[in-house]
C-alpha cells in the first residue's frame, strides 16, 4: 500500500526529487505585481496593493470588511481583542489545532479552554462545547458566561478552526454560542475558498481570520486578514492594526496603544496575483484529492473527506491510519522515500505552555492524534 501511494504522489508530481507537503505556486501575475512595488518605491507600509488586497479578499468571502495584517496570528491576536477578551477570561477552543489559535488567546493574558473535536470535520464539536458550558458555566445576572464555583471566570469567547480546510459545523457551533453569549471567532487560516452551505468559512462568526504564511492556499510570504461583517469593527481593526493614529496630514497622534500589525505594500501585491488564481487552486486541490480517495478506496488508509454539505480547499490531504504503528510506519516509508508526509499536530494541552488549561473530555482529539497524517498537497500544473 505504502509502496502504491508513494509511486502515485511521484506521478502526480512529476518528479524524482523530494516532494513536499505543501508548495507555493506563482502561476500569473506575482513578479509584475512585486516588481511594480519596487519600481514604486511603495513596498511598506502605504500603498495601494494593500487596499486592493482589501477590497478583492471581501468581495471573494463576501465579508463586509476585510483587514490585512502582519501574519494569521496577529490577525488572530487582534480579532480576539476585539471580541473583548480580556486579561483573565477565558476562550474555548479545540485542542486539536495549531499552536498559533493558543497563543493568540495567551497574548490577550486569557487562558485557552479545551474541547474535543468531531470526527466527521476535525473541528469543533457542539455537543463538546455544550458538554463543558453546562458542566462548568452558568449564565450570570449581566448575560456573561462564567466559571461556576469561587474563582468564577468569564468565558468571552469561542474560536473553532477549519481543519485542514474542511469546515466546522458552524449552525451547530453558532447556536450554543447563542445560548451561552459567547462570541465566535472562527479561525480559518486554513480555509480560504472553503464554503459551508455556500458562504465563505470565516463569515460566519463575529470575526473571522486567515493566514497567507507560505505554506497556506495563497501566499503573501506572510501575511494575514482579519474578516468581520461589522464595519465599525473593522474600523477598529484598521485602527488597532496601524498603530491607533488618528489620520492627519502630518501630526502624530494615536489614541491609544496600537499594534504594528500592518502588511506590507510589497507582500500585499503578492497577495494580490495570488487571490487570481484562488479559484484555480481549490479546483487543482479537489481534483487531487479525488484522485487519493480513489487510489485508496478499500485500503488500510482512511480518505478524509469533506463534511456533507461543505466545499473544502482541501488544503491539505489527510488520510487516517488504522493504528498508532501503521501512522509511524507510514511517516516512515513515506519520508525515507522523499515524499513528505507528516503527523498532524499534538494536542495543545500536552504543551507545557497550555498543560494547566482547563479541558473537557478529548478522546475524539486523542484518538485521531495518534491516526492522522498529511499527504503532499501543493497545487499541481501551477
Ligand atoms: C497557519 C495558521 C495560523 C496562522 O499562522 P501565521 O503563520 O501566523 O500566519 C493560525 N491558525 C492555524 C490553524 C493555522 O494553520
Amino acid at each position: 500500500m505504502f509502496d502504491a501511494l508513494i509511486r502515485f504522489v511521484r506521478e502526480q508530481y512529476a518528479t524524482n526529487d523530494f516532494i513536499p507537503l505543501h508548495a507555493p505556486v506563482f502561476p500569473g501575475r506575482e513578479r509584475d505585481y512585486v516588481l511594480d512595488t519596487l519600481e514604486s518605491t511603495f513596498v511598506s507600509s502605504v500603498g495601494a496593493y494593500v487596499d486592493r488586497f482589501e477590497q478583492e479578499m471581501a468581495r471573494y468571502t463576501g465579508s463586509a470588511r476585510a483587514v490585512a495584517v502582519a501574519n494569521g496570528t496577529a490577525a488572530l491576536h487582534v480579532a480576539l481583542l476585539l471580541a473583548g477578551v480580556r486579561p483573565g477570561e477565558l476562550v474555548v477552543t479545540q485542542s486539536l489545532t495549531f499552536v498559533a489559535t493558543c497563543n493568540a488567546i495567551a497574548y490577550c493574558h486569557a487562558e485557552p479552554v479545551f474541547v474535543d473535536v468531531e470526527r466527521a470535520t476535525l473541528g469543533m464539536s457542539p455537543a463538546a462545547l455544550q458538554q463543558w458550558l453546562q458542566d462548568n458555566t452558568e449564565i450570570d445576572a449581566e448575560g456573561l458566561c462564567r466559571t461556576r464555583g469561587p474563582d468564577a471566570r468569564v468565558v468571552r469567547a469561542c474560536v473553532p478552526m477549519h481543519t485542514f480546510g474542511h469546515p466546522a459545523d458552524l449552525d451547530g457551533l453558532m447556536e450554543v454560542c447563542r445560548r451561552w453569549n459567547l462570541v465566535l471567532v472562527e479561525d480559518a487560516a486554513e480555509s480560504l475558498g472553503s464554503l459551508y452551505h455556500g458562504r465563505h468559512t470565516g463569515t460566519f462568526g463575529r470575526l473571522g481570520t486567515q493566514s497567507f504564511n507560505g505554506n497556506k492556499i495563497i501566499t503573501t510570504g506572510g501575511g494575514g486578514m482579519v474578516l468581520t461583517g461589522d464595519e465599525a469593527l473593522g474600523a477598529r481593526a484598521k485602527h488597532l492594526t496601524t498603530t491607533a493614529k488618528q489620520p492627519h496630514p502630518y501630526e502624530f497622534f494615536h489614541d491609544e496603544v496600537g499594534f504594528n500589525y500592518r502588511l506590507p505594500n510589497l507582500n500585499a501585491a503578492l497577495g494580490c496575483a495570488q487571490l487570481e488564481h484562488i479559484e484555480d487552486f481549490v479546483a487543482a486541490k479537489r481534483l487531487l484529492a479525488q484522485r487519493y480517495a480513489e487510489l485508496l478506496r478499500g485500503s488500510a488508509l482512511e480518505f478524509v473527506h469533506e463534511p456533507t454539505g461543505c466545499r473544502s480547499n482541501y488544503w491539505l490531504n489527510a488520510v487516517v491510519c488504522d493504528s498508532r504503528e501503521q501512522r509511524d510506519a507510514l511517516l516512515k516509508a513515506t519520508n525515507d522515500a522523499g515524499v513528505m508526509t507528516r503527523p498532524i499536530w499534538q494536542l495543545m494541552n500536552r504543551l507545557p505552555a497550555f498543560a494547566h488549561c482547563r479541558r473537557g473530555d478529548l478522546s475524539t482529539a486523542e484518538w485521531l492524534e495518534a491516526r492522522v497524517v498529511n499527504l503532499p498537497s501543493s497545487v499541481i500544473g501551477g
